[in-house]
């Protein structure tokens, strides 16, 4: 029953991130068409966060711009515990879909996803199909080069059927993206699952972002940090910082990573989109976004030389 409380408030954080970028998206922090027909109208944020996310949104959108480069026309994304991002009509909009995109969620949250697609038909037309077929059940969705499927990223026997569901191909170029995710898999789990995607996909990479310097000046995890919106945060350890991120992936079987503080990440971000975002809500002191900032990182990890050492900087 424990486990159950806890799978749900970590389903529950899914709504907290979509509000938080509803949010953001409403004050013109970036362009987002079709957040709105996922999440209804939202509280207020304070600046820090919108300017938080903001940072987050744009370093990922650096790696992926990098890995479709790279991957030609051939890379597949999977993004696991894709909540309700927008990302797939994000990228066809900009005209840049890749061969096959998947996104993988617990059941109950690519149900309600799959329910608002359903009653959208901008969403709906925007996955193309050469034959016109969407194959629907209630909880997973399969178009020409767009798959939503419900899975437990605990359990790989089924993360296999699944993405042979989805079409994957193994042998392609392919991106995996988590978001704020991996932290609330236990330790375990997370290695099985990395271990496992390390041995199938032999030209890959890996984009996370979460958690990061989760320790106070007594090398202690801050016991605050150890709950986020009410549920544990199973894979807290692996958060510490840099350089645990790095090696989470380098001890499954990753043949190399790399890891920015957000401060980095925002930092390393155009000079001319800062400064439009700073004027969108005045905030006082600079120190409360640092602080903020120097808590999250974005890692990434790869096989093979396609996507090897690849840098947060632009272009
Ligand atoms: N990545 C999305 C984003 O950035 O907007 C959602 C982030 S939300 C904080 C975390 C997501 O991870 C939730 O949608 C949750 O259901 C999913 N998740 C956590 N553990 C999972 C698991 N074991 N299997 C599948 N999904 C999981």
């Amino acid at each position: 029953i424990k486990d159950m409380a806890d799978d749900e408030a970590i389903q529950a954080t899914n709504d907290d991130a979509s509000e938080c970028k509803r949010y953001a998206v409403q004050l013109g922090y970036w362009s987002d068409p079709f957040i709105n027909f996922f999440v209804k109208q939202t509280g207020r944020k304070a600046p820090e966060i919108n300017r938080g996310y903001f940072a987050r949104v744009k370093g990922i959108e650096v790696f992926i711009d990098k890995f479709l480069k790279l991957s030609g026309e051939k890379g597949q994304i999977i993004n696991l515990g894709a909540g309700f991002d927008t990302l797939y009509w994000r990228l066809k909009e900009a005209g840049k879909t890749p061969i096959n995109f998947v996104e993988l969620d617990f059941p109950s949250i690519t149900a309600r996803k799959c329910y608002h697609i359903k009653k959208r038909k901008h969403l709906i037309d925007m996955l193309n199909t050469e034959d016109g077929e969407i194959r629907f059940s209630t909880t997973d969705l399969h178009a020409a080069n767009y798959h939503l499927v419900g899975t437990d990223l605990r359990h790989i026997s089924e993360l296999i059927n699944k993405l042979t569901e989805a079409e994957v191909n193994f042998n392609l170029p392919t991106m995996f993206l988590a978001e704020c995710v991996l932290v609330y898999i236990d330790t375990s789990a997370v290695s099985t699952l990395l271990k496992w995607l390390a041995a199938k996909f032999s030209n890959s990479l890996f984009v996370n972002y979460e958690q990061v310097n989760m320790k106070d000046k007594f090398g202690q995890v801050m016991l605050s940090n150890l709950r986020s919106r009410g549920c544990l945060l199973a894979g807290v350890e692996d958060c510490e910082s840099l350089e645990t991120q790095q090696r989470r992936f380098t001890i499954n079987n990753w043949e190399g990573s790399n890891a920015w503080t957000m401060v980095e990440v925002y930092d390393s971000l155009p000079q001319d989109d800062r400064s439009r975002i700073e004027h969108i809500e005045m905030l006082d002191e600079r120190e409360l976004l640092v602080q903020l900032l120097q808590h999250y990182c974005i890692s990434v990890a790869w096989n093979g030389q396609t996507f090897k050492n690849l840098s947060i900087a632009q272009g």
